[in-house]
């Protein structure tokens, strides 16, 4: 009997269920959010782009974007060396669908930021950005 077969068949099962929707930046930008006691609700399909995280006391959409699909300008946003207009018109595809979702967003009055997979490296600096993003403006005398 090979246990690790069975290991491996599990493994990968769990992998197709991380990929998609609950993908690990967006698990991790949500563990953030959870210890700093917000509240938010998840995939509101209702919104434009269905926004990843949506604080609706702070009338604030949140994205997790993934750095190839969405293209960042980042060393992640490469193009496959195959078949690359194929690609091309893929990515352009998604950011123009990206950017008409955000614009629609705006003009309903939510707030929209993106967080870039990339930008997880540094967590504490993603913490002080949604602190920042969820705390009303001070007055300044
Ligand atoms: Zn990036």
């Amino acid at each position: 009997m090979c246990a690790d077969t069975v290991t491996a068949e599990q493994r990968s099962k769990l992998m197709a269920r991380i990929k998609g929707k609950n993908t690990k930046p967006e698990m991790i930008v949500r563990s953030i959010c959870h210890a700093m006691g917000l509240r938010f609700r998840l995939h509101r399909r209702d919104l434009p782009g269905t926004p990843d995280l949506v604080f609706p006391k702070h009338r604030l959409c949140l994205f997790v974007h993934g750095c190839f699909w969405h293209r960042h300008g980042c060393k992640y946003a490469s193009t496959p060396k195959t078949r690359p207009e194929y690609w091309t018109q893929k990515f352009d595809t998604n950011a123009s669908r990206d950017e008409r979702c955000i614009n629609k967003l705006k003009l309903m009055d939510w707030r929209v930021d993106v967080i870039w997979e990339c930008e997880l490296k540094d967590l504490n600096r993603i913490k002080e950005r949604i602190q920042l993003l969820t705390t009303p403006p001070i007055k300044r005398a």
